[in-house]
């Protein structure tokens, strides 16, 4: 039985029965770390406060992917072979190695870190930094780093870049960030990161190298290029027409959002204009993606539970290719046999 609470300095204190073994073990359950004083009182130093956010972390080869969702509090996804981040609700460390920030939408838990990520890379000598966004953000970013300029008193460096619907800008050699509508209750764009490799023209097949040569040098094209889709993020969306995009359905990886899983919450994905469970059903029958990751659970479901909800709901041959970004503990372990299997390759 607790007999009483005081505080003491840093140290609270509690006085127990000593003969109610039940109730110290309570305690010990409440508060990790504990003495017990000689004469029955529990002396206890407070927990230690919550850690930041562990970064998940994917290793899709040849991509690594890399970042933090939960619905409503953050997102930030980085592809750091591809120079890009997808969205910067808050700005982890890691993030600001990506020389551009492709923004779906303006919802804080997306856009929260984004004067932080500027200042920072300048801060730290990397560069200025770019944000790729829909045209109705372009001003708004121009006003939230304006106001940060009379709260600091001094001018951080950065660019903007509008994208519209179906533009694509190059981000690294042969490399192209394409822009798509998506559907969610504010302006919002997903992003495709497009490789543009170039292969010789069909009806060329089997031709001498030097008729080649002689074509090339007459100034006809003897090559044609072929968009290969690398990486799509769709952001936060409900279901629309962008899901019949070929640069969707046959992104390698497809990272989409899935916020609710409950049958009753369908309404509620509806209203907020987010994906359900239902959705990721649907999407995984026509997606050929080799990877489908999961981002922006909601915290209202416990992960285990979301878990054993989502890979019971899809089908088998389906449970392999489908990740949940945070997913750490099954994470690392595929990470920790992905090492060993190379490992093995070394030896
Ligand atoms: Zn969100
Ligand atoms: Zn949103």
């Amino acid at each position: 039985m607790i007999m009483g609470f005081e505080s003491l300095n840093d140290v609270f204190q509690i006085k127990a029965n000593r003969a109610n073994g039940s109730a110290v073990l309570a305690l010990y359950r409440c508060f990790k770390k504990f003495w017990l004083i000689l004469d029955g009182n529990i002396c206890m130093i407070p927990r230690d406060p919550p850690r930041r956010p562990q970064l998940g972390f994917l290793y899709l080869p040849p991509f690594r992917v890399q970042g933090i969702s939960i619905a409503g509090e953050e997102s930030v996804v980085q592809l750091p072979e591809l120079d890009t981040c997808f969205d910067i609700g808050r700005c982890p460390r890691a993030a600001l190695s990506s020389p551009y920030v492709a923004l779906t939408h303006g919802h804080m838990d997306h856009s929260a870190g984004l004067a932080y990520y500027f200042s920072q890379r300048y801060f730290q000598g990397m560069g200025v930094g770019t944000v790729l966004c829909h045209p109705k953000l372009e001003q708004p970013i121009h006003n939230l780093m304006r106001a940060w300029i009379d709260i600091e008193a001094q001018k951080t460096p950065y660019n903007v870049k509008a994208m519209e619907p179906d533009e694509q800008i190059e981000i690294k050699k042969t490399l192209f960030l394409r822009a798509f509508e998506t559907n969610h209750r504010v302006p919002s764009l997903g992003y495709t990161i497009v490789e543009k490799r170039s292969k010789l023209r069909p009806d060329l097949t089997g031709m001498p190298q030097e008729k080649l040569i002689a074509l090339k040098k007459k100034g006809e094209p003897i090559t044609q290029t072929h968009d290969i889709p690398l990486v799509c993020y769709t952001g936060d969306t409900a279901w629309g027409s962008h899901f019949d995009r070929p640069d969707v359905l046959e992104a390698q990886i497809l990272i989409t959002e899935c916020t609710f899983l409950e049958e009753d919450h369908r309404k509620r994905a509806n209203v907020g204009m987010h994906l359900h469970l239902d959705d990721i059903i649907k999407l995984l029958e026509r997606s050929t993606a080799k990877a489908i990751v999961l981002t922006h659970l909601s915290r209202r479901t416990h992960l285990a539970q979301a878990k054993k909800q989502i890979f019971e709901a899809i089908k088998p041959e389906d449970r392999q290719r489908l990740f949940l970004l945070m997913d750490h503990r099954n994470n690392r372990e595929r990470y920790a046999q992905q090492q060993e299997q190379l490992g093995e390759v070394r030896d």
